[in-house]
């Protein structure tokens, strides 16, 4: 196992940026980490990378805990933060030779990972003479320094002119094929077009972790439901054609259901049969379509 995350959760001040969020990667996975502004996705690759800490929880990288050794599980990831801090004053291979030192690694690389990402013929210029996109080949490049098994992107296309975009996704399917890859975005199409995988989280709460192959022919569906009233678990599971439920910090689950048909009804009966009310019902993940509205719609 590549990544391991388990239980995560994160409150900033009063904000829960995440809720018991799990998932794994396995070697070489490309993974599309998905879901709208202010879902939690920088958060959890702060944590991934041993930047912050969550409140609970294990993360696992490379079967390192990046809780225990930040410092040690950081030599076998490369992280390409939001808004990809450059220095831009500095010349592509002074930047990269600059980073070498700072994180000690061996110089003789870096002409490598230059080839790699695609900026040997820019390498000589300055970084602010670089469009976005050449700019995230350099944050690629800088990612790529020391060699990781795991690579964490954070929102790497955002900002890139439609050529760059399908560029940067090129490169990133590269650089997955020996790598296992997490890389968020908003974008569904970008899922499509890069990922082995998508996980989707949305207000720190993890919806969907499927691989697409078995995502486009899904039969499941996710149902959303508040009750006026907190009822136990053993009743949901007690519903036809459940595949799982998750309780969230109120009175809403979410429950998956593997069925052909809408269960919305079946719902609306349990309830009733329980006595309980339904103060809001919606069913989501029929499809790609449907994830693709529920990652757009804030
Ligand atoms: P995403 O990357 O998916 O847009 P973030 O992980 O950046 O989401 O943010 C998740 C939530 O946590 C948001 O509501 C955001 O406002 C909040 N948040 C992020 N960083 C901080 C911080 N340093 N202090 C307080 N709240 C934060
Ligand atoms: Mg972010």
């Amino acid at each position: 196992m590549s990544i391991k995350v388990t239980a995560v959760s994160k409150v900033y001040k009063s904000q829960k940026a995440l809720n018991k969020v799990s998932f794994s990667a396995d070697k070489g996975e490309i993974i599309g980490f998905l879901g709208p502004n202010g879902a939690g996705k920088s958060t959890m690759m702060k944590i991934l990378t041993g930047f912050i800490k969550p409140n609970s929880g294990e993360v696992l990288v490379d079967g390192i805990d990046v809780l225990q050794n930040p410092l040690e599980a950081q030599k076998t990831i490369g992280y390409l933060p939001e808004h990809n801090p450059l220095y831009t004053e500095m010349y592509v291979r002074e930047y990269l030779q600059f980073q070498a030192e700072i994180f000690k690694i061996d110089k003789t690389q870096i002409e490598a990972c230059i080839s790699q990402v695609g900026l040997t013929i820019e390498a000589h210029k300055k970084i602010n003479q670089l469009s976005k996109g050449y700019q995230q080949r350099v944050g690629l490049a800088a990612a790529i320094l020391h060699n990781p098994k795991v690579l964490i992107l954070d929102e790497p296309t955002t900002g890139l002119d439609p050529n760059q975009l399908v560029e940067i996704r090129a490169l990133i399917r590269a650089l997955g094929k020996d790598k296992t890859v997490l890389f968020s975005t908003h974008i569904m199409q970008e899922v499509e077009a890069v990922c082995d995988r998508v996980i989707i989280i949305k207000q720190g709460e993890l919806l969907v972790d499927k691989r697409l192959a078995e995502l486009k022919e899904d039969h499941q569906q996710v149902i959303v439901v508040t009750f006026d009233y907190k009822i136990e678990e053993q009743f949901i599971s007690r519903i036809p054609n459940v595949v799982s439920y998750k309780n969230n910090y109120d009175n809403t689950w979410y429950i998956t259901f593997e069925s052909e048909k809408d269960m919305r009804p079946v719902i609306f009966d349990f309830a009733q049969e329980n006595g309980l009310k339904i103060l809001e019902l919606n069913t989501q993940n029929k499809n790609l379509e449907t994830l693709f509205r529920e990652v757009t719609s804030a």
